[in-house]
């Protein structure tokens, strides 16, 4: 396997805070608020009842145990030990159980002989050192009429302003240092190497945040943060 695909100073951020993950007023506040809308977005374009997920980077699991909840077995893996933890302990709170596992996607690969029927890689990408590790692997463990989703942050001069200096400086939705620039994905850059992997995106669709409103809606502006359904080619 190649060098790790895992950004150690990245995963420390989300050690640092995970016990706040379930704190709906905290740190992961804008986790919380998106849920909602983007387990409707799946919702719409898969059937969750009975369908063997796995949600890659799940951190606490605020979407690995919506989807529980509509009927999916979940396993939701991540890099950081301390998210899976918080992530465990969340299910005797909630009675909602999703099974966990500390793993990356290219660890799973090479243990793994199960293949999913949906796979979610939401929030994630952004925080890699190859977004494209992660794309090829997930190909390997989608069943061929699997869905993949995936969500980031577009990379363009508005979500600099609004993603960046508006969500961490202005409103302090989310800690400071969140989000590096560089590591934002253009809808072009995911779609090509969703090709290049075997993938074709069915669809693209925005998640705009009304700050009067402190509320998240689905929109047709990816300029921000997007969700992106994809199929096997
Ligand atoms: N997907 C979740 C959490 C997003 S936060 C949600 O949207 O609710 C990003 C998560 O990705 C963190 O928990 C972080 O630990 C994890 N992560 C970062 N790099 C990773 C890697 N290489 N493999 C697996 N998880 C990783």
């Amino acid at each position: 396997m190649k060098e790790k695909n895992v950004d150690e100073k990245e995963v420390e951020k989300f050690e640092a805070i995970a016990r706040k993950w379930w704190d709906p007023k905290g740190e992961f506040k804008p986790l919380h608020d998106i849920n909602p809308i983007r387990l409707s977005y799946i919702c719409d374009r898969v059937d969750l009842r009975g369908k063997r997920v796995l949600d890659v980077g799940c951190g606490g699991g605020i979407l690995s145990e919506s989807m529980v909840s509509v009927g999916a077995t979940v396993l939701g893996i991540d890099a950081a030990p301390g998210p899976i933890g918080v992530a465990e302990l969340h299910t005797h709170e909630s009675q909602v159980f999703p099974e966990y596992r500390i793993s990356t996607i290219e660890e799973l690969v090479n243990k793994n002989t199960e293949l999913f029927d949906v796979i979610t890689c939401l929030e994630m990408l952004e925080h890699v050192p190859s977004p494209e590790s992660v794309i090829s692997s997930c190909y390997k463990l989608l069943k061929p009429d699997g869905h993949i989703f995936f969500s980031t942050i577009n990379r363009n001069p508005k979500s600099y302003l609004f993603a960046i200096i508006g969500a961490e400086h202005v409103l302090k939705l989310l800690p400071k240092g969140t989000h590096q620039y560089s590591k934002l994905i253009k809808p072009s850059e995911l779609a090509s190497w969703c090709r290049k992997y075997g993938f074709s995106v069915k669809d693209f669709t925005g998640m705009v945040f009304n700050p009067f409103f402190d509320s998240y809606k689905l929109s047709s502006d990816v300029s921000v943060n997007y969700l992106a359904h994809a199929r096997i080619s």
